[in-house]
């Protein structure tokens, strides 16, 4: 039995830092939801007690570097596996981009394994073992929109938002979220609204999502590479009607709600960058599958 799993990619409608803790991790606040734009995961079962992992993309790590085998090593050990499985990752989201492509590879892969080895363990169960693996992965198990608080592992679940086209792009660039974070000033950020944002999203009011969208790291990837502030002056200037760059960067997405405005800036945007997508927010998460 093969089992296929969607991996959809993330964007962050509000990333506030709040403190850097004792422990050396930041404090964050952020409101992140899922869009229409998903790696294709594909779970074999191998009699042998190895984890495999298939990818043809020179990018993602074929070891125990990769969040999804980290993953299946994960609920191995601890419900005591001893058959192993194959992992195929089809890429779709960009690598490195802000879009949380890789731990939504090893969200998949919990909740695929999850089903293939019979376990039956609940999303929230799910969640808790993702967060071992990173911080965005809590999130991506449960997908849809969300609140998340802590290092981003304490996630409250919010319903989907109005719906709107988002078109992505993401300069040839990749960025490392640690640099990103070593260089944030956290005194004098400017915070996003947080409160304003969960507000917008609970009476689907677009404009007021449009109005309060904000990611404090912006300023740091900003400065760091020139060309994410370019994308971001050419979408507003093709008509997007928000702009923001997701997570640390450096893909920016813009929101757009009519058809005829999200091609003009699809297609002006293509003419400046190779990586441009343009999909719907996903919206609602998922129950257990
Ligand atoms: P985030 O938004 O959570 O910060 P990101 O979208 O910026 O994540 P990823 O695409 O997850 O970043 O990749 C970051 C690094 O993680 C890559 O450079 C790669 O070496 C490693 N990685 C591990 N597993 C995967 C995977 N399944 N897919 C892509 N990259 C992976």
């Amino acid at each position: 039995m093969k089992i296929m799993m969607k991996a959809p990619a993330k964007i962050n409608l509000t990333l506030d830092v709040l403190h850097k803790r004792a422990d050396g991790y930041h404090e964050v606040e952020m409101i992140m939801t899922t869009v229409d734009l998903a790696d294709r995961i594909e779970l074999e079962p191998l009699s042998k007690d190895e984890i495999k992992i298939i990818s043809h993309n020179r990018f993602v790590p074929d070891d125990s570097r990769n969040l999804a085998f980290q993953a299946a090593r994960l609920l191995k050990e601890r419900h005591g596996i001893r058959s192993g499985v194959a992992i195929g990752i089809e890429k779709v989201i960009p690598v490195a981009a802000g879009l949380a492509g890789g731990s939504s590879d090893a969200a998949a892969t919990l909740k695929g394994l999850n089903r293939l080895w019979n376990l039956g363990l609940s999303l929230d169960e799910l969640a808790k073992l993702g967060s071992e693996i990173g911080s965005d992965v809590s999130f991506c198990v449960y997908g849809g929109t969300a609140l998340a608080k802590g290092r981003g592992e304490k996630v409250q679940r919010l319903p989907a938002p109005p719906n709107c086209w988002v078109v992505l792009a993401k300069p040839t660039i990749g960025v490392s979220t640690a640099e990103v974070y070593k260089n944030l000033k956290i005194d004098g950020l400017r915070h996003p609204n947080t409160k304003a944002m969960v507000e917008a999203i609970e009476t689907k009011d677009y404009a007021n999502m449009c109005g309060h969208l904000g990611n404090v790291l912006e300023s740091v990837t900003l400065k760091l590479y020139p060309e994410v502030a370019q994308i971001k002056e050419q979408m507003e200037r093709f008509g997007a009607d928000a702009v923001l760059m997701s997570g640390s960067g450096p893909t920016v997405f813009g929101l757009i709600q009519h058809d005829s405005r999200m091609n003009r800036v699809y297609n002006g945007l293509r003419g400046f960058c190779d990586q441009v997508y343009a999909v719907r927010l996903l919206g609602e998460g998922v129950s257990v599958d």
